[in-house]
């Protein structure tokens, strides 16, 4: 046997990617030791919400405003008309939404649950029913403070970690249908559908089930509005997964799906590459007008929106970005690489992997510590105590209380959340943060409760406190 010299016969049998963009400015993080970390935690009662961002190494806490801006961007932040009304980046940002979402008019708002507060107050009358497919935290609280009740109306595999569907943000046509047969057409202001259910894991929506959402909708007149906020995510996986468009740009596809619906909330802070902002688009002229005139209430006035002329010309740029399909191939890839180590690894994780984050199954974790122990939460402290990892906790504390009975919520799923901002981290903070995660769960058995010494009334897992049990 003689040897083979050829290089190109050791080329793994998948080529390695690589981003679309190269790094031109960069920001030192601190190394901190266990013991400066274990003062720290303690400190922030076992919150990583309330750990300061300094005492951080890898901050995966959220992809909300945490993403890394174009020098295209940032020359566009030069740009800024500051003027009170009639800004020109807001015309720039009402083009770039009316482009590429297809929607006639929008308000800008400082984030998204700026957008929500204005809809909801809008829309919903008490006594009435919101159905979701699965709920968010600001989504549903609007909708609550406006006196409405949210009903879930996601397919149950959603709730089932270890399911492989490949679109658990699917709507259960016929659990939708009984809603409206129970209470009525009229007692439903709108749908309210989530592109890629961020409590599910990051998980889509097909275009399948959204038209026959729409088809159904249409026969009761009533409305459907997205939450936008990870749309682009959500139409790379309907290019990825679903039949038929395989040879459509993402761009195509995000504009069939919010073709899909009457309007929009959007927090420009995930998919529009963007530190804050957001908006409300409406198709229909009469609800633009009362949302134009609320906005000026809540956010400032129907040009700015709580937003400066600099931060909507970001935004502008930031939409244009992130519907290029090599962005968003590369920013998905990582975190699917991420997902991949820890399933290789053994880690239970929620499959499949989600478009912006790796979600842990802190329920299989840490199965000998019950649900009013708050394992999630106790699996994000011993993540940062073991590298300064910053994950968060999406469980019983993010569930929060029934309005109703005053009793947790326990949601089926008990999950930490490592979410990935957008072109900030490298391949090796991938890594380290993989060993950590890794080295956490062998070391599982030891790990203890938390007990809950302060509880905030509103959004509990912002400010909660715990002490180790
Ligand atoms: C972040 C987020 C929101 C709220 O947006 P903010 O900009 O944080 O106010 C709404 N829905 C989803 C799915 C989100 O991820």
């Amino acid at each position: 046997m003689t040897e083979n010299t050829n290089p190109a016969s050791k080329l793994p049998a998948k080529r390695s990617w690589a981003e679309p963009w190269k790094v031109k400015v960069v920001e030192p993080l601190k190394m901190t030791t266990r013991e400066q970390r274990e003062r720290a935690i303690v400190e922030a009662g076992f919150n990583t919400f309330l750990l300061r961002s300094e005492d951080v190494y890898i901050d995966l806490l959220t992809d909300s405003g945490t993403s890394a801006m174009s020098d295209w961007q940032w020359a566009g932040m030069m740009l800024g008309d500051e003027a009170y009304a009639g800004s020109k980046n807001f015309y720039h940002l009402e083009e770039a939404v009316r482009r590429y979402y297809g929607y006639r008019y929008i308000v800008p708002t400082h984030q998204g649950r700026g957008a929500e507060n204005i809809l909801s107050r809008m829309l919903i009358e008490p006594g009435d029913f919101v159905p979701g497919n699965m709920y968010f935290t600001t989504t549903r609280l609007h909708q609550e403070l406006a006196g409405g009740t949210f009903v879930d109306i996601i397919i149950p595999e959603a709730h089932d970690p270890a399911s492989e569907h490949p679109f658990k943000g699917d709507v259960d046509l016929a659990a939708l249908e009984s809603l409206i047969g129970r209470v009525g057409a009229e007692k439903i202001p709108y749908i309210s559908l989530a592109a890629t259910v961020n409590m599910a894991g990051g998980q889509p929506i097909s275009m399948k089930s959204l038209r026959a959402v729409r088809a159904l909708a249409q026969k009761h007149g009533i409305r459907i509005i997205l939450d936008a906020t990870r749309a682009v995510e959500n139409a790379y996986f309907i290019q990825q997964r679903e039949e038929g468009y395989r040879n459509k740009s993402v761009a195509e596809i995000l504009r069939e799906i919010c073709d899909c619906t009457d309007g929009c909330t959007m927090s420009g802070k995930k998919d529009a590459l963007v530190n804050i902002g957001g908006w409300l688009a409406l198709n229909e002229y009469e609800l633009y007008e009362e949302a134009r005139n609320l906005v000026v209430v809540y956010e400032g006035l129907h040009t700015y929106g709580g937003m400066a002329g600099r931060d909507m010309e970001a935004m502008a740029r930031g939409i244009v970005e992130s519907v290029q399909d090599d962005h968003i191939r590369a920013r998905i890839g990582q975190v699917e690489y991420l997902g991949a180590k820890l399933v290789e690894w053994g880690v239970p994780v929620v499959r499949p992997i989600g478009g912006h984050a790796v979600f842990l199954d802190a329920r299989n974790f840490y199965p000998h510590i019950p649900q009013d122990q708050f394992p999630a939460q106790m699996l994000a402290a011993e993540l940062y105590l073991d590298s300064g990892v910053r994950a968060m906790e999406r469980g019983v504390v993010s569930a929060g209380r029934d309005p109703q009975t005053g009793e947790h919520r326990f949601p089926k799923l008990e999950l930490v959340r490592l979410t990935i901002p957008r072109r900030v981290y490298t391949q090796a903070h991938i890594d380290v943060t993989a060993e950590s995660v890794a080295a956490v769960y062998g070391q599982r058995q030891s790990a203890r409760g938390l007990k809950m010494v302060y509880e905030p009334k509103y959004l509990r897992f912002f400010q909660a406190k715990f002490e180790r049990m």
